[in-house]
Parts: structure tokens; C-alpha cells; sequence
């Protein structure tokens, strides 16, 4: 816990610019801790006149039994619903049964009353929605506080949110306020049946290995998930509350305004939701080769992904990656060009109900995991593959 001493303070100001977190600021020559303050005693240890101590002493760990329900964090656009919310809603289906609790969707914006129903039926019980103007379109701020509020009042043992921009953006900001553990990109989410804690496994030090982190002491436990990583769930049927959170606009939000929103080059590319992934590798040679994928994509009616080696070459836009730094896709079908298998691949793909790999290397990895291997050159067979498809069109 971090102390002011005023009386000794000189106003230098060396403990602002110290702190990461603006978590303290000069109010004239005086200093104060504003509500980001983490505690971390950067400040302390830059003041040369000891107006600032740190008393050491953590804050105790909160009543953990007092937590209940898992969250999920909706996110929508235009009142379009992130395919991430639905899958979060069927994982947290499936943990609430384990914990024999609710499961509550948290819908933040504007407009968006109609889409209570819909989190509903995948899976929330509980829909609070806090529909307003200057929740929409995002912004980190005016989230965070109306979230943030929500989780004080409710206590959620478990919040789980997508780990897409916005998921990204809010997840470490809310766990920084309750000074709670984050585990981002998961792969894996069970409750551990001994003492009823979440095990949160993702990959580690560059997806060599495995790693389950638990939020033992700490709630509410939060977790972020990449899209296409778990199952969504659905029934039309189902019946649940919507909760109307009232909410209040603050000034100090408007720092940051949007004033335009632009699309990135490929941003429309919806690899996630693909039935057919054909993607490319350095095994392609150039940029151009990525054209007949496009061509053997469309016939199959599907979208062209790449590794992290083509994107970093500069042969396609990130928004194709495919793998532990792109995107995660479960098509029905992905055909793997010129591409190796590095552990890092494979986290995003190897969910794909066929993997075909084109490869000219017989002993490449990714023929460990493909259902199919064509041995040879990929300029050579993916014109052929294009050729017998179109001759069947
Ligand atoms: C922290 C971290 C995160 C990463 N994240 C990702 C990620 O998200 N996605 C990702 O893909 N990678 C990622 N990587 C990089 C990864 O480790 C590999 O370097 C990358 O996947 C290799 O891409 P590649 O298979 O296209 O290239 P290479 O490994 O060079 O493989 C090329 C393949 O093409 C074959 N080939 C060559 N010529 C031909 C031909 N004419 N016909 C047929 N086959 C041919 C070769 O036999 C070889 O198997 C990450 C790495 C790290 C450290």
C-alpha cells in the first residue's frame, strides 16, 4: 500500500513520470493516487525525498466463497454478435454444470436490446444490459468502469472474455482493477474437481509446452479465448432473465473519441467461420503462387490462410495467419501448401476435421497430423487440383 507524504513532497514530479498506470498525478504541487494506482511502488523508489512509502503489505486476498457464476463479456458490432460470445457461452455452459452455477452474459453498447435473446438461447441465464449512447463504439474507458462496476456489485467467480481487439484491450484493464490473475489465449478451460478452481491451459514458452495457471487466491478468475478455439452451444428454446444496468456517462471518457473507424486492408477476411481453408507457406516461393490458392479456394468455396513465415515475407496480410499468432480455425476441410508443421502452425489448425498437406518433403512435420499427403511440388499439384475441379464444375 503506497503512503503520501505531502509535507516532504517538492513537486518534482519524477514519480508521474515513473508510473506506468497514471496512477498518481501532481493536483497543483500536491500528489495524489488516482484509482489506477497498482501499488507497485514504482514511485517510491524514484522519490529522493522520501514523500512517498510503501508499506509492503498486499491486500488481503477477498472472501473467495462470496464469488459466484461465471461471466461471460459479450462483444458485438452493429449489433452483430462476435462468433467468440456464443463459444464462450457454450464453454461456460459446460463449467457452470461442473460448479452448479449461472452463467450471465454482460452485453455492453447501444441499440442492442434484441440481441439479449439471442445470448440467451446460447447458453447465458442472465443477460445485464447496459444500453447506452456512450457505450457505443467501443472505447476502453467507459467499458471498463461500467464492467468493472458489475463485477463489484456481483461477484463473479469466473469471467470469461474473447480474446479478439476489444477482448484484448478490456481483459488485462478489468484484472489490473481487481488485482486478479489473467490467463490470455486459452486452450483449454476445466474446473479442477479438488477445490473447485478454474485450470487455465495454454501454450508457453513459444507453444513448446502446455502450461495450466491457476487464479488459487484471487476472483474474480478471468481468462480470455481465442475464436474458433471452443464449441458454441445452442437451444432455441431456453428461457433466462435480461438485467437493464443503469448506467452514467463521465466526462473524463471523452478524452478519447472516435471519430472515424476505417477497415484494415483484409480485415474482411472471415477465416474463423471458413468450411474450407486452403493456406500457404514459404513452400510457395512468392507472392504470386498465393493466386492459385485463391483460385483452388474459390472453387472449393472456401478462404485462403497462410503461415507466419508468408505473412512475414510479405506475401499476404496477418489477417490470413493461421497459428498461435494468428488466427485459430476448425474448417471442415484445410489443405497446408508449402508449409512445415512448426508447433506454432499447428496450434491453429490441427482442429480441422481433414488436413490435406502438399509437401515436397516426405518427413515434414505436418505430415505427422495430415489425414493426406500429396508428395511433390506445390506448384505442380495445385494447378493439377484446379484443373480436375474445374473439369467436374
Ligand atoms: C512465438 C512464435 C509464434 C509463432 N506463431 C506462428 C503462427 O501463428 N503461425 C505460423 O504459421 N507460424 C508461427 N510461428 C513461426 C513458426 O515457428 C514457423 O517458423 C513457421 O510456421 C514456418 O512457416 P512455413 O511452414 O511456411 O515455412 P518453413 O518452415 O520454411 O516450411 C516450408 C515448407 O515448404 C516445403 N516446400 C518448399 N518448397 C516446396 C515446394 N516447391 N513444393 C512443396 N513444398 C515445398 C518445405 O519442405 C517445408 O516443409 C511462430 C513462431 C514463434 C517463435
Amino acid at each position: 500500500m503506497i503512503t503520501l507524504l505531502p509535507e516532504k513532497c517538492i513537486a518534482c514530479s519524477l514519480c508521474v513520470k515513473a508510473c506506468l498506470f497514471s496512477g498518481i498525478r501532481l493536483d497543483g504541487k500536491i500528489p495524489v493516487l488516482t484509482e489506477y494506482c497498482t501499488g507497485c511502488g514504482a514511485c517510491v523508489e524514484v522519490c529522493r525525498v522520501g514523500a512517498i512509502v510503501s508499506e509492503g503489505k498486499p491486500a488481503p486476498p477477498p472472501d473467495l466463497g462470496s464469488y459466484r457464476d461465471i461471466w461471460v463479456i459479450a462483444e458485438q458490432q452493429d449489433t452483430i454478435v462476435h462468433p467468440v460470445t456464443f463459444e464462450l457461452l457454450g464453454k461456460a455452459r459446460e463449467l457452470a454444470q461442473t460448479r452448479a452455477c449461472r452463467v450471465a452474459a454482460v452485453l455492453a453498447g447501444s441499440g442492442m436490446g434484441a440481441i439479449s435473446q439471442a445470448l440467451i438461447q446460447g447458453g447465458a441465464d442472465v443477460v445485464y444490459l447496459a444500453d447506452a449512447p456512450f457505450l457505443y463504439p467501443y472505447r476502453t474507458r467507459p467499458h471498463e468502469r461500467t464492467i468493472a462496476a458489475l463485477i463489484e456489485q456481483h461477484k463473479p467467480e469466473i469471467v470469461l472474455i474473447g480474446a479478439t481487439c476489444m477482448g484484448r484491450d478490456l481483459a488485462p484493464r478489468l484484472a489490473n482493477r481487481f488485482k486478479t490473475g489473467l490467463t490470455a489465449d486459452c486452450t483449454g478451460l476445466v474446473i479442477d474437481s479438488q477445490d473447485g478452481c478454474l485450470l487455465q491451459t495454454r501454450p508457453a514458452f513459444g507453444g513448446n509446452i502446455m502450461a495450466t495457471i491457476v487464479t488459487a487466491h484471487h476472483r474474480p478468475q478471468m481468462a480470455t479465448v481465442r475464436p474458433g478455439v471452443m464449441q458454441a452451444f445452442q437451444d432455441e428454446g431456453r428461457t433466462g432473465t435480461v438485467v437493464t444496468v443503469e448506467t452514467v456517462a463521465d466526462a473524463a471518457d471523452d478524452c478519447v473519441q472516435v471519430l472515424k473507424t476505417i477497415a484494415k486492408p483484409g480485415s474482411g477476411v472471415q477465416l474463423e467461420k471458413a468450411p474450407v481453408i486452403v493456406s500457404g507457406g514459404r513452400g510457395l516461393q512468392g507472392p504470386d503462387n498465393f493466386k492459385l490458392l485463391g483460385e483452388l479456394a474459390e472453387l472449393l468455396s472456401g478462404q485462403v490462410g497462410a503461415s507466419r513465415a508468408a505473412v512475414e515475407l510479405g506475401w499476404i496480410e496477418h489477417p490470413h495467419q493461421v497459428g498461435q499468432t494468428g488466427k485459430t480455425v476448425k474448417p471442415r476441410l484445410y489443405i497446408a501448401c508449402g508449409i512445415s508443421g512448426a508447433i506454432q502452425h499447428l496450434a491453429g489448425m490441427q482442429q480441422a476435421d481433414v488436413i490435406v498437406a502438399i509437401n515436397r518433403d516426405p518427413y515434414a512435420p505436418i505430415l505427422k497430423i495430415a489425414h493426406f499427403a500429396l508428395i511433390g511440388d506445390v506448384q505442380k499439384i495445385v494447378p493439377e487440383l484446379i484443373a480436375q475441379l474445374k473439369a467436374q464444375h
